[in-house]
């Protein structure tokens, strides 16, 4: 696939004199950085890792599943030759497993096009699945000392901040510009350090809430630390409505064993595993509806049907609320699966084993067969 040309200011311009801010950034980033595993390799497959697990998901959180990760499939060839369900069992709990897949298959095409070894331009790294212009630019920089600009949540703060950028921070104009100055910033010496410096800044003092301004390196040249409005910046407009989905989940157990499905490849939580079940109308009575789902979705008869509760679960733009049921299954009967593409019929506390979303979690919470610390907190009785 060709390489995407992106359209960026020449670097040797600099209106905002954002370059003033490299030495001392620099130099705050050599005394204070954190001691991240990830900081002590230069296996460029190592720091994609790394970068793919650390979007959306906390540092501390990453750090043992990064060595996991890293003792189960050390490198990209066996990565690529790995099952796709132990790729999974190692992300357990990790969430957005489209992630994992994405690396799987990213993976793939690095041994099948690239002989086995990661591209090391941010154009390259950009054509494989799931490496986006954040990734690549971190790839890029820190494992080949590329001058690849990048911009992530952490980025974006520190420049609203830095610069007096009082716009909305995703609208179109302010993306380009924060990747303009970026791209300015890290032309020079280091600029993997860089990168992780500004990132660092972010991440440690320059935060949502009560930034360290008295302790800033770059204190001298940012303009809301001067204006005095650093907690109101960047400017987020309000995120769009979220749309209400309301579904049902059953707890199917024969012979001591309960059926667990796997959705589809595509679509909302992909490829993950779940207690078969289906969505309903706003208007629907729940209860009225598990038996038609069920044997819509596997083709059991249910004898009836106990309410254990509701849990609710945010995605992106939808919250779903999933009302959760005991049901007796009909003697007999053959599973016969429609809009799922595998089922099992697993011991309770095993089926958590299996790659999940977070509903399934929050469900097994509810119907006890998880710890009863995590079923309190789920716990959400239906009237
Ligand atoms: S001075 Fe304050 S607001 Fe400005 S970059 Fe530093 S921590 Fe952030």
């Amino acid at each position: 696939m060709p390489a995407r040309k992106k359209k960026t200011r020449d670097p040797s311009e600099d209106p905002s004199g954002i370059r003033r801010i490299r030495a001392p950034l620099l130099s705050w980033y050599d005394q204070h950085k954190r001691d991240l595993p990830w900081r002590h390799t230069r296996d460029p497959y190592a720091i994609w890792i790394s970068e793919a697990m650390l979007q959306q998901t906390r540092v501390e959180t990453v750090i043992p599943y990064w060595n996991r990760f890293l003792e189960a499939f050390p490198s990209v060839q066996a990565l690529a030759a790995a099952d796709i369900d132990d790729v999974y069992a190692v992300w357990t709990g990790l969430g957005y497993y489209s992630r994992a897949r994405n690396l799987k298959h990213a993976a793939e095409t690095v041994v099948a096009e690239h002989g086995g070894a990661l591209p090391d331009t941010a154009e390259e790294l950009e054509t494989l699945k799931g490496i986006g212009r954040y990734t690549a630019g971190a790839v890029a920089s820190i494992a080949f000392e590329r001058e690849a600009p990048l911009v992530d949540g952490n980025v974006i703060r520190v420049f609203a901040r830095l610069l007096g950028i009082r716009e909305d921070s995703a609208a179109k104009a302010v993306v380009d510009r924060l990747w303009d100055e970026a791209t300015t910033l890290v032309v020079g010496e280091r600029p993997g350090d860089l990168n992780q410096a500004l990132m660092e800044l972010g991440a440690t003092l320059c935060t949502p809430r009560n930034p360290s301004c008295l302790i800033c390196p770059v204190r001298e040249a940012c303009d809301a630390a001067a204006v005095g409005d650093a907690e109101s910046l960047p400017v987020k407009k309000k995120r769009t409505k979220q749309t209400k989905m309301r579904a049902v989940a059953a707890w199917l157990e024969r012979d001591g064993k309960i059926l667990v499905v796997r959705r589809p490849e595509e679509g909302l939580m992909a490829g993950l595993w779940e207690l078969p079940g289906g969505e309903i109308e706003a208007k629907d009575e729940a209860k009225e509806c598990v038996a038609g789902i069920v044997h819509a979705a596997v083709g059991l008869e249910i004898l009836d049907a106990e309410g254990i509760g509701a849990v609710e679960h945010l995605f992106t733009h939808r919250k779903l609320t999933l009302e959760v049921f005991r049901a007796r299954l009909a003697p007999g009967g053959r599973v016969r699966r429609s809009g799922y593409v595998a089922h099992r019929w697993v011991a309770p506390d095993a089926a958590l084993d299996l790659a999940h979303a977070g509903p399934m979690r929050k469900a097994m919470a509810l119907l006890g067969a998880t710890d009863e610390r995590s079923a309190r907190a789920a716990r959400k009785r239906t009237p």
